[in-house]
């Protein structure tokens, strides 16, 4: 049987921020995942500011900045008026080193992070092992796992589940995921059409209000996501199909030619929050303990505000002798900001695009622009949405 200090299970960005921070204290950690190589989901697209100070400690955040966009004011936005709630994260410029959103794809820090772990001493990372089972002792944790030679057991002190939504980790520990999925399923289509020549004072960062509907648009390095939302009445098998795709297309900014498209991907969202992040010694973090909608892009940097907050705590119990009721804190400190800031706000932001009422809209919008044109409540608004309350919230909680 291995044995190592810490297992990890899932190699997302939230496990490997966590294997590596631990692997850097001199922990013994190994992080398992049981796609065949590094993941390369492309989901996440926005980093916050104070994701990119904590992937600084970790020498990441140049080489993502140097991969991405940096992208200073985000927009709510009226298509067919221009009209414009514009956030500009300067304002940010006292409270953090990065007051901009950065528009680089999850998969460009898994890819860094991957390589850095192959560097790392103390860290290994092992891909096409799969955790199917897991007992508790009371001194350690034993996962199984398939791998393409067999079946092996290890055992570690603790093991962080960061296996994401469907974590089998919370299944086999009988955790409960409380919430709800959205009954709509949105369309993600990426095109390399250039909308910042056609649509004035576009910026990198977009949720537009529409007559027929919602959208949004995502710039990133060379290309375009847009996400779109069936018509009332429209199937989403028929949203689906190309011609229902350009027609969506063609709204935004009509065109002779057609769009060119590099993916369509239809996904549904969901409101969920595990009820506790500690099971014995098993510590979960990221989407396999919160499961939120991406409009405010908060899942990640949510999970790998987790990892951070973790690995403080697994280093003070292992390395100092701290006692693992610390663990306790863990949950106490970063549950309450899953519910309150990363699951309240991106439900509130996923409803304000949703609305259809063209009355609603125009107060909702003259509320925004009220709020940014006070430069108090500006900056509150920012320091919301750009999570940073939400960590000295959590730094605060005793
Ligand atoms: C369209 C879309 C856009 C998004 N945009 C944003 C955004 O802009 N900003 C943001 O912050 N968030 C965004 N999110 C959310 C973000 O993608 C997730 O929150 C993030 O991927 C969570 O990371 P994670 O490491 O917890 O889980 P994951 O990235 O899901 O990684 C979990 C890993 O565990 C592995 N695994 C699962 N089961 C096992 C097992 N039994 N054994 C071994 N390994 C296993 C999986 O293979 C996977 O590699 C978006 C999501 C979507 C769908």
């Amino acid at each position: 049987m291995k044995q190592v200090a810490v297992l990890i299970c899932g190699a997302g960005p939230v496990g490997l921020v966590a294997g590596l921070r631990l692997a850097r204290a001199g922990i013994e950690t190994l992080v398992i995942d049981k796609v065949s190589c590094v993941n390369d989901d492309f989901r996440a697209s926005t980093f916050h500011p104070p994701t990119l100070e904590m992937l600084d400690e970790l020498g990441l955040t140049q080489d993502l900045i140097a991969q991405g966009l940096v992208s200073p004011t985000w927009q709510i936005r009226q298509h067919e008026s221009h009209a414009k709630a514009l956030f500009d994260l300067s304002v940010l410029q006292g409270d953090t080193r990065y007051p901009f959103r950065l528009q680089c794809e999850q998969r460009v820090l898994t890819r860094l992070a991957d390589a850095k772990a192959q560097t790392t001493a103390n860290l290994q990372v092992r891909y096409g092992v799969e955790l199917t089972g897991l007992t508790q002792e009371p001194n350690d944790v034993t996962a199984t796992v398939n791998t393409p030679t067999g079946t092996e057991t290890i055992s570690a002190r603790y093991l962080i589940a960061a296996d994401g939504a469907r974590s089998i980790c919370r299944k086999l520990t009988g955790m409960t995921f409380t919430g709800e999925t959205y009954p709509e399923t949105t369309i993600l289509v990426t095109t390399p059409y250039r909308f910042e020549d056609q649509l004035p004072g576009l910026s990198n960062v977009n949720y537009v209000w529409c007559e027929q509907g919602t959208f949004s648009l995502l710039r990133l390095p060379d290309i375009w996501r847009c996400s779109l939302y069936s018509d009332p009445n429209e199937s989403i098998e028929r949203a689906l199909e190309p011609q229902a795709i350009e027609r969506k297309l063609q709204r935004i900014v009509p065109r002779q030619e057609p769009y060119e498209i590099v993916e369509i991907r239809p996904y549904r969202i969901h409101r969920r929050l595990i009820d506790d992040y500690r099971a014995g010694r098993v510590l979960f973090a990221g989407d396999a303990a919160h499961l939120t909608s991406p409009s405010g892009g908060m899942g990640m940097n949510g999970g790998i505000h987790d990892a951070v907050n973790l690995s403080d705590k697994m280093i003070a119990v292992i390395n100092q002798g701290a006692a693992d009721e610390l663990f306790n804190l863990y949950t106490r400190q970063r549950r309450p900001v899953a519910q309150d800031e990363i699951l309240a706000q991106s439900h509130t932001n996923r409803m304000r695009m949703q609305r259809r009422d063209p009355a609603w809209r125009a107060t909702e919008m003259a509320r925004l622009q009220a709020l940014i044109a006070n430069p108090v409540s500006h900056r509150e608004h920012l320091l919301k949405s750009s999570m940073i309350s939400g960590l000295a919230r959590a730094a605060a909680t005793p």
